[in-house]
């Protein structure tokens, strides 16, 4: 048995104490057979009803034959005072059952045809012979996560024989007075109505408290941790001057947003502090973070230290560069590149730069996490685009000095749900307002025959001035092992067939992520100067690249990509004052592409990410870079958010009066801070 309990994850009695069920079967009540015929008969009306269903029933058997197939099959009719129904089990030899014995029986009911009559069958799943005077007494059976070798039933009997000595095991390291104060029950009672629940009420009772302790696990990590950073303070205070945002608004062609003025407030109050920033700003694309970073990146530099800039391609790193140079430069702010792909002359010349002070600005890629590139004084670190990044990257960057201000900046909305958890370290600033002048872009979605029309879109455009870009997924036929049964259009395919037959009088480019970092520059370079009217790319234009006189955004095969990566692609058009476009191209033969009318549907980015998360679930929505304990959580944080934020006021409320989780009572606490243990306790499930 404790072999058979370590295949599914149970290794000790502790473990089995606390091993949840799958879901329960109500096994209170059996249905009189008469009923559940006729139950199946009304069904074959209902098109939309299921053609089989579970029920329970308690009966004498009427008749009992065995057919030796390939596959042994037993029939039995079953009746009791008001019906009789045909019971049947397949491949279980040797039965043995009895004309006149009673029987409790659950099964799958279903109206099987046999020589143009309908008659009602049950496929029986479980039964039990019941003794001659034997009364049944119902009960609601756990269902447990069960193997070939080992049933659910086997550990529903042997959970339910030692479930004194079993709950006994169950600790409880949650201070008794939280819980209790919601009306939950102890950890302990808890476990015992999960395994042996008198009603589904019970039983949910029991899962309610459950829940409640992932909840509190999670909050409790994220506030020790938020604790820790406050307490081990160290960072350089640098406080701005009064002048200082007015002064750096007057040198840009245009004032800031009510938004971005209350952000680099909220940021510049952060960096006063000897607490080092972490702060995260989210602002839609298009929304100006990069003037927000900019305002901090002044500010560090007016008080004496340099600032990194890390974003997650060398496109997006070059315009950031290219930007920003000319703004800083006229507040004396010297800025240096470091790319993976320069030369090592130029490379080493940067880096000797950045090590000396020269460079108050270090901006760059992955490049920039590099041993060979050191700081004389970094203060500032920003993070663009900060979900491309992994936690272990960004600790590095961070790690260049001894406690920098950090802002993170992203354009993908957190939902209201992952912001407390996963971000729960992050203090938040958002940018809810799009600078002035801008139009809505918008949306179509087109099915692939009718691309022709979306290209005549784009050459109507171009006659007006504008430029376009054209994403496909595939780079080139060696990609396509891809999507199944269709074929992924490549960008090299279709630049052939642009050339060729619609743009053959346009001045049509390529630009994907296998392209010489060099080529790559100059490309988007001329497309940034309108040298290029049509942009054929791969979604290595997705994130950050800002040309405004791009007014259309084709998506060849969008049904590749998530909602959120959508939405940043559409990101791209829609910058300057022009009406923009988006068209989203689908293959004709795919019916799951409704999803993409959410896109047509919205501009809100927030509105878009909690579509996408509900219509991907948690797991996949974690990412593997982030994966965190979400997609393995028994509570739903986004249906359950006030009760999510119920244990959040909890832990918050016991980390506030002890960050060390020092005083005796609160010791136990330490063991939900480790995330495996943590997990394994609460949902030894899997
Ligand atoms: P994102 O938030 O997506 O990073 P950017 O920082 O790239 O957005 O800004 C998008 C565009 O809006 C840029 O061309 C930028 O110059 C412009 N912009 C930013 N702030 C303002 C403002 N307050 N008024 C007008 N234009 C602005
Ligand atoms: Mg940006």
């Amino acid at each position: 048995m404790a072999r058979k309990l370590n295949a599914i994850g149970v290794r000790t009695p502790a473990e089995l104490a606390t091993l949840l069920p799958r879901t329960y079967r109500d096994w209170r009540v059996p249905k009189p057979l008469a009923q559940i015929v006729r139950e199946a008969l009304e069904r074959v009306q209902d098109r939309d009803a299921p053609d089989s269903f579970e029920e329970i029933a308690v009966g004498e058997i009427a008749s009992v034959h065995e057919f030796r197939r390939r596959l042994s099959v037993v029939n039995a009719q079953l009746r009791d005072g008001g019906g009789t129904i045909a019971l049947t089990w397949f491949g279980r030899r040797g039965l043995r059952l009895e004309v006149g014995e009673r029987l409790f029986v659950h099964g799958r009911v279903a109206l099987r045809r046999k020589a143009g009559r309908a008659s009602v069958e049950m496929n029986v799943l479980h039964h039990r012979v019941l003794r001659p005077d034997e009364v049944y007494v119902g009960s609601i059976v756990p269902v447990y996560p069960a193997t070939k070798e080992l049933s659910s039933r086997v550990i529903a009997t042997v959970i339910e024989r030692n479930l004194d000595a079993l709950s006994a095991l169950v600790h409880d390291p949650i201070p008794a007075e939280l819980p209790a104060r919601h009306g939950l029950l102890g950890r302990n009672a808890a476990w015992r109505d999960v395994h042996r629940p008198a009603t589904i009420e019970s039983a949910a009772a029991g899962r309610r408290r459950l829940i409640y302790d992932e909840f509190f696990a999670l909050a409790l990590a994220a506030a020790v941790k938020r604790a820790q950073r406050t307490g081990d303070g160290g960072a350089m205070p640098l406080p701005a001057p009064a002048t200082l945002l007015d002064d750096f608004e007057r040198s840009l062609p245009f004032a800031f947003t009510a938004a971005q003025r209350r952000v680099i407030l909220e940021i510049f109050a952060d960096m006063a502090q000897r607490v080092p920033m972490n702060r995260l700003l989210q602002g839609d694309v298009g929304s100006g973070k990069t003037l927000v970073a900019a305002a901090a990146i002044v500010l560090a530099a007016r008080d004496g230290v340099q600032s990194a800039l890390m974003a997650p391609t060398e496109i997006l790193a070059a315009q950031h560069a290219a930007k920003l140079a000319p703004l800083l430069l006229a507040h004396g702010i010297t800025v240096d590149a470091v790319f993976g792909s320069m030369g090592a002359a130029q490379r080493r010349q940067a880096q000797d730069r950045i090590a000396s002070g020269e460079a108050w600005l270090a901006v760059g890629t992955h490049a920039l996490l590099t041993e060979s590139v050191t700081f004389k004084n970094l203060g500032l670190v920003v993070i663009d685009e900060q979900h491309r990044f992994g936690v272990a990257q960004r600790a590095r960057l961070r790690a260049k000095s001894r406690a920098p201000h950090t802002l993170s900046m992203t354009a993908t909305p957190i939902p209201r749900s992952l912001a407390q958890t996963k971000y729960a370290e992050f203090d938040l600033s958002i940018i809810d307002e799009l600078p002035p002048g801008r139009t809505p872009i918008e949306t179509y979605v087109l099915r692939a025959s009718r691309k022709f029309e979306a290209y005549e879109f784009v050459r109507k455009n171009v006659a007006l001035g504008r430029q376009a870009y054209v994403v496909a997924p595939a780079i080139d036929e060696s990609e396509n092992a891809g999507d199944g049964e269709l074929m992924l259009t490549s960008v090299v395919r279709e630049l052939e067939l642009l050339q060729t037959e619609y743009f053959p009088d346009l001045r049509v480019a390529l630009l994907h992520g296998r392209m010489p970092p060099r080529e790559k520059d100059e490309i988007m370079g001329r497309f940034t100067r309108g040298e290029i009217d049509v942009l054929l790319a791969t979604t290595v234009v997705e994130v950050g690249v800002d040309v405004p006189n791009a007014a259309v955004m084709i998506v060849l095969d969008a049904h590749r990509y998530g909602l959120a990566q959508l939405h940043q692609l559409r990101g791209r058009v829609g910058r300057g004052v022009e009406r923009s476009y988006c068209v989203l191209i689908a293959p004709d033969d795919r019916a799951d592409v409704e999803r993409l009318e959410v896109l047509a549907s919205t501009t809100d980015g927030f509105a878009i990410a909690e579509a996408d998360l509900r219509l991907r679930g948690f797991g996949e929505f974690a990412g593997t870079a982030q994966a965190g304990v979400a997609g393995n959580l028994l509570g739903d944080i986004q249906a359950d958010f006030s009760f999510y934020l119920l244990a959040k006021a909890d832990a918050d409320a016991l980390v506030q009066s002890d960050p060390q989780l020092a005083q005796p009572e609160h010791r136990a606490l330490r063991s939900l801070l480790d995330e495996e243990t943590n997990v394994r306790a609460i949902l030894v499930s899997s």
